[in-house]
């Protein structure tokens, strides 16, 4: 097996075994990077020597016999969402081009702690505002099965990071599906935690009651060892929860004995591709063949999922947006006449197009006169969804639907519409609303060859049943093991 196909399983043991050094490791996915990122455009950033440094560092560390952390020696690729002391963080914005951060953020010091090392920083959407990467500032990442399809977004650069063997493992964050959409549009596991499993202390803040950062591997384990890492306490956020993180990894390959699984019939409905709808119906049979029992649900709010989340998402956006002012930090315009038309032209200049239409729309939402009517009412139909999933997670232990309407779409098909674009989130976003956990793993494969994902979610900090339901299908077929590119090391 070349290095780059590799599982993290299989990479951690050749470590161990001493047959593979991380050195060698990292310089394979930098060749990788080298040979296929000019066409696949992942990455924004990447520090070959770095990266090798840290590399090297870890092995001498093995050599001295020293305890090493749970990632040691794995390439890690993160979201440019997500701060990294001395390395820029630009959110895929003109705004923040030119941002080093003077601090790591929490999940990036957890990274550090276990010894992995950080490979480069991923493109995405700006702001993480998008479903297909196409909003970023610098780039239009490419899905690695057909590079004229999109690979979703916003966290497009890390899922097609890892589907075309550049890094095992990447960070994405989910705020209405960012991990889970391009998971299932490259073929790769990706997974959203529960609100407050994971600090989002120096991730730079979109939907603040929505956000969570999250795990991509090439298969379940991965992604279950990464979560691990991440997962847990941190009092830097205020909505970080103190509750025991379960060894994802350890309780993975135990059976899960009468599985309840729920379908909710407002997902099987007009605007579903047949191919996306024939997997995911193959799915469970699968699982019905490992003795689950598959449950017809109802989540009747789940219409409004897309209207409620595209009202609370750009709101908080708008707010949390305010404090790039040219002030601060960030871009300032170069000429203005006073501090007013300083502010204007800097935001006017460093945000894009779609960043722009959020701040108006959320902006619009808060102002008083409107509030009651959109921000104050899409809690409220926020609240109905929560309570849709409480019920139906009384008589199931997990939820299974398609991860998106349809397989990857091609770059520029959507980028006009701004609903249809906001469409494809239909799948995912209740989750965020809802904060429940939720995973994404490769289900099925187009006539076209493109990956189809299938979604699974779980009550609140039940991410080891959602994991363990994800690796009892994985250990039944074969669709984690197809690989995106021919990528020599
Ligand atoms: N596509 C959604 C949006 O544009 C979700 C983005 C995300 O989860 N970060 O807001």
């Amino acid at each position: 097996m070349s290095i780059v196909g590799a599982t993290t399983t299989e990479l951690l043991a050749r470590f161990e075994r001493g047959d593979l050094s991380s050195v060698e490791a990292t310089t394979a996915y930098l060749d990788a990077i080298a040979l296929n990122d000019q066409r696949v455009k992942a990455f924004l950033h990447v520090d070959y020597d770095h990266a090798v440094a840290q590399a090297k560092a870890v092995d001498a560390k093995r050599a001295r016999g020293e305890p090493l952390g749970k990632l040691a020696g794995l390439p890690v690729a993160v979201k440019d969402v997500v701060c990294t002391a001395g390395q820029p963080t630009t959110c895929a914005s003109r705004m923040l081009k030119n941002f080093v951060p003077p601090y790591d953020a929490h999940v990036v010091t957890r990274l550090r702690l276990a010894d992995a090392v950080l490979i480069g920083k991923t493109n995405m959407d700006e702001f993480a505002m998008g479903s297909s990467t196409e909003n970023s500032a610098f780039q239009v990442t490419r899905n690695p099965w057909d590079l004229e399809r999109t690979p979703g977004g916003s966290s497009g650069g890390s899922a097609a990071a890892v589907a075309a063997g550049m890094s095992p493992l990447a960070l994405g964050t989910d705020t209405g599906g960012s991990i889970r959409l391009p998971a299932g549009y490259c073929g790769v596991v990706g997974m959203k935690p529960t609100y407050g499993r994971v600090s989002r202390f120096g991730l730079v803040a979109y939907g603040s009651s929505l956000d969570q950062i999250g795990p991509f591997a090439n298969d379940v384990a991965g992604a279950a060892l990464l979560l691990e890492v991440l997962s847990g306490y941190d009092r830097r956020d205020s909505t970080s929860v103190d509750t025991p993180v379960p060894e994802y990894s350890r309780t993975l390959e135990e059976p899960l004995g009468g599985l309840r699984i729920g379908i909710a019939k407002e997902h099987f409905v007009e605007g579903l591709d047949r191919e996306v709808e024939q997997s995911v119906r193959d799915a469970l049979e699968v699982y019905r063949s490992l003795g689950a029992e598959i449950q017809e649900i109802s989540l009747p709010h789940s219409k409004y999922a897309v209207a409620v989340y595209y009202v609370v998402a750009p709101s908080e956006a708008s707010s949390n947006l305010a404090r790039y002012d040219g002030v601060h930090y960030g871009h300032r315009a170069a000429g203005f006449e006073n501090m007013i038309d300083m502010y204007s032209a800097s935001r006017g200049e460093g945000f894009g197009p779609e960043v722009k239409r959020r701040i108006m729309l959320g902006t619009y939402a808060l102002s008083a006169g409107y509030y009651d009517a959109y921000y104050l009412k899409a809690l409220k139909v926020r609240r109905l969804i929560r309570n849709d999933f409480d019920k139906a997670f009384e008589s199931v232990d997990v939820i299974a639907s398609p991860v998106a309407p349809t397989p990857a779409f091609k770059i520029g098909e959507l980028i006009d519409d701004p609903l249809a674009m906001y469409l494809s989130d239909i799948y995912t976003i209740s989750a965020n609303l809802a904060g429940l956990p939720g995973l994404c793993l490769p289900a099925g494969a187009s006539c076209d060859n493109l990956p189809i994902g299938l979604q699974l979610l779980a009550p609140p900090f039940d991410e080891d049943r959602l994991l363990r339901a994800a690796r009892m299908f994985e250990r039944e077929t074969q669709w984690h093991k197809r690989r995106a590119m021919e990528v020599g090391d």
